[in-house]
């Protein structure tokens, strides 16, 4: 997919974010090990919160803060808008709308 950044796509971090994050989706609680079982626990996305065109240089990325596990739905809609990704909390908003 296109709109997913290098950051996101990082291996390491990817590893160390679903060690600490878990692969339940952090927006709408979907959880891929649950629903599919051990095959498709590695599908989860993780997705980079700051926007990568934000950077100056280099910036040490901080699993722990920095990355969230989000299904393929929710990552998709934080990504809608090409030169805005939008925040957990607004994604979440959204989701209470619609419920
Ligand atoms: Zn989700
Ligand atoms: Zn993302």
């Amino acid at each position: 997919m296109r709109y997913v950044t290098t950051y996101e796509r990082n291996p390491k971090l990817r590893r160390q974010a679903i060690a600490i994050h878990g692969v339940t989706c952090k927006a709408c609680g979907f959880n891929f090990e649950k629903t599919y079982g051990e095959y498709a626990r590695k599908f989860v996305h993780i997705h980079h919160i700051e926007p990568v065109s934000e950077f100056e240089g280099e910036k040490i990325v901080d699993p722990e803060t920095d990355l969230v596990p989000l299904c393929a739905n929710c990552h998709a809609v934080v990504h809608r808008r090409k030169n805005k990704a939008l925040s957990i909390d607004e994604l979440m908003a959204m989701l209470k709308e619609v419920s």
